[in-house]
């Protein structure tokens, strides 16, 4: 069944960004119906409830945005688009005065009143706002107080499944969503779209996003002809919980502020090794944490488990209890004890930089649809800098928020969808019930362990060849695999049938888009082409779908602010100085 529904401005996805865009917007446009559609609950999904170290902003004396600036342009190995970056940067400042003067958070306070700053690895200052170590829950639980106090339409349950465009094709007309609780299909109409479904690299055997996220709006665009850029780019959070198969905590972060702090990472054998891989040891970036205990995991100097360890006590288990409560809990909870004792860490997939391209106002190349969040490509190029995730869901959520009140209000009428695509569409969801009967889950486990394995942290031309023929055998295997149960109300087969396919379809553009780069810039390392290639020559990768198949095309970075080799600030560090080239 399919039934019919208009809004003026609607958006996907209740993030951050999701968030933040329909509180803008209902200010940009008050007269304007807003919509959220989620595919869980309302403020209890995603993952910028899970954000726990927090928020980079440049506040201090000493610090700036111009530092920030550079630290995320350097972290990013210069392939970020430079204003998007500076937009982040720059806005950051303003929204954090806004989600505490106007939204209501608490951050945690020095004596004297000000602002804490935290230490974030692979940063020149102490800028990483924070709530204890549960950020996430202060911002998304006084959000949707805020939301909820005006009059946005929730569908929540809700899953997007097709962008749906004009007869003409040259504008988005609305999006078809599966009611999960009723299995219904509902098109909603909208003068504005903003993607916010928050990306999410699950496709991994070891991963940290929210389980209702399966990359979603990104294969939707995919599909819609969209270009995609740095997909090659999967960042992995050096320390996830190692707690073996049995628990669903493992590969759950254990945030970055430990590192920060002074949390020593250990091999199997007990000894300190990140400063055998650079000198900044365990303050490194994520990418090079990640890979020096992937080498380690590599050579079998592991824990247990087949992991590493993080150690805290040194530092007084009385302080770690203090600073880091909410990951001593965590930790407990699966028999560690962080304050006194090591925990087992495995490196786990937990951050997806690449995304759809899109201007610094979050416009996409179709007319109507915007994006912002973890969906958004460009803010981060090769790398992103723990505690610039949250800030830029945020900061991009709500210049949406602001762009398209502005943009919808000046459109008269809604637009008129291609109702063949509407029909393929349906058809499409509806292809597993036509199917015999089989196990999803393995398929799932299987993607899982090919990304691991073949395109995970340390990647080659043959293990990346070897897992996308392996990802589309999977394919083809889920296209023969059905569902046991007919019944469309509140079927989570069927939805785990389509999380997989959607995560197939993007681990597709992954490997492709990471076999086409043959150099090796922050995230993505091929140990066939070591080298970082030439910074003044820095191109990104983008997807796009073109006739049957994905297509991966280069474009030149525009330096549009700041030149490798040249920085707006004077006081680099040795090492950021020698990452400028
Ligand atoms: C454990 C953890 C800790 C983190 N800690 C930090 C940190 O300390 N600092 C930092 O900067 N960043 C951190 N991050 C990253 C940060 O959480 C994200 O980058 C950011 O919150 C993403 O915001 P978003 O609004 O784009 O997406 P999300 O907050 O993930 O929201 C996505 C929304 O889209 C919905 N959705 C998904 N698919 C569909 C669909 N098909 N239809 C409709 N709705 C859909 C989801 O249900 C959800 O509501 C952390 C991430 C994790 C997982």
């Amino acid at each position: 069944m399919l039934e019919r529904h208009d809004t003026d401005i609607l958006i996907l996805g209740s993030g951050g960004a999701g968030l933040f865009a329909a509180l803008h917007a209902q200010k940009a446009a008050p007269d304007l119906k807003i919509t959220v559609a989620v595919k869980g609950l309302m403020g209890k999904c995603g993952c910028t409830r899970m954000v726990q170290g927090g928020y980079n902003v440049a506040l201090s004396p000493g610090d700036s945005v111009e530092r920030h600036f550079m630290d995320t342009i350097i972290g990013g190995k210069w392939l970020p688009n430079q204003d998007i970056a500076w937009k982040l940067c720059e806005t950051a400042v303003i929204r954090v005065r806004e989600l505490e003067n106007e939204i209501g958070c608490f951050f945690d306070r020095m004596p004297d009143g000000t602002l804490h700053h935290k230490a974030f690895a692979g940063q020149t200052f102490d800028r990483t706002v924070h709530k204890g170590d549960l950020t996430g829950i202060e911002i998304i639980s006084r959000l949707m107080e805020q939301v909820l106090a005006g009059p946005v339409e929730r569908m929540e349950e809700h899953r997007a499944i097709a962008f749906i465009p004009t007869k003409e094709g040259d504008a988005l007309a609305g999006v078809l969503l599966i009611d999960m609780r009723s299995g219904v299909f509902r098109f909603v109409r909208a003068k504005a779209v903003l993607m916010a479904t928050g990306g999410g690299p699950t496709m991994y055997r070891y991963h940290t996003p929210s389980g209702d996220k399966s990359m979603d709006g990104l294969a939707m665009s995919l599909r819609i002809g969209l270009p995609l850029r740095d997909m090659e780019m999967v960042q992995f959070h050096p320390t996830g919980l190692l707690a073996g198969d049995e628990t669903r905590m493992t590969g759950t972060v254990l945030e970055e502020g430990l590192r920060g702090a002074g949390g020593q990472l250990l091999g199997g054998d007990g000894r300190r090794f990140m400063f055998d891989y650079e000198e900044r040891g365990e303050r490194a970036t994520r990418d090079i944490v990640s890979r020096g205990i992937y080498s380690e995991m590599r050579k079998g100097n592991t824990s247990p488990n087949g992991g590493v360890y993080i150690s805290m006590s040194h530092l007084g288990p009385a302080e770690v209890r203090k600073r880091f409560s909410g990951m001593v809990k965590r930790c407990a909870d699966s028999g560690f004890d962080l304050a006194a004792g090591r925990v087992e860490v495995v490196p786990t997939a937990h951050y997806f930089m690449g995304g759809v391209v899109c201007d610094p106002d979050t416009r996409t190349e179709l007319p109507g649809l915007y994006v912002a969040g973890e969906d958004a490509g460009g803010a981060h190029g090769s790398n992103r800098l723990g505690g610039n995730g949250v800030a830029n869901s945020t900061v991009y959520g709500g210049v949406a928020g602001d762009v398209m009140g502005l943009e919808a209000k000046s459109m008269s009428a809604l637009r008129d969808p291609d109702e063949a695509v509407i029909e393929e569409e349906v058809a499409r969801a509806l292809y597993p019930f036509s199917r015999t009967p089989g196990d999803i889950h393995s398929i799932r486990d299987r993607l899982m362990n090919i990304m691991w394995d073949d395109v995970g942290i340390m990647r080659t031309a043959k293990g990346l060849e070897q897992g996308l023929a392996r990802v589309r055998d999977l394919e083809a295997e889920l296209l023969e695999t059905g569902l046991a149960d007919d019944d469309m109300v509140f079927n989570l087969t069927w939805h785990d049938w389509l999380n997989v396919r959607s995560l197939i379809e993007v681990s597709e553009a992954i490997a492709k888009a990471a076999l086409s780069r043959e150099n090796s810039r922050g995230a993505h390392f091929r140990e066939d082409f070591p080298d970082q290639g030439d910074l003044d020559a820095s191109y990104f990768t983008v997807v796009r779908q073109k006739g049957d198949g994905l297509k991966v095309e280069w474009e030149r970075v525009d330096f549009t602010i700041v030149k490798p080799g040249e920085s707006l600030i004077e006081d680099m560090s040795p090492v950021q100085a020698a990452e400028q080239r």
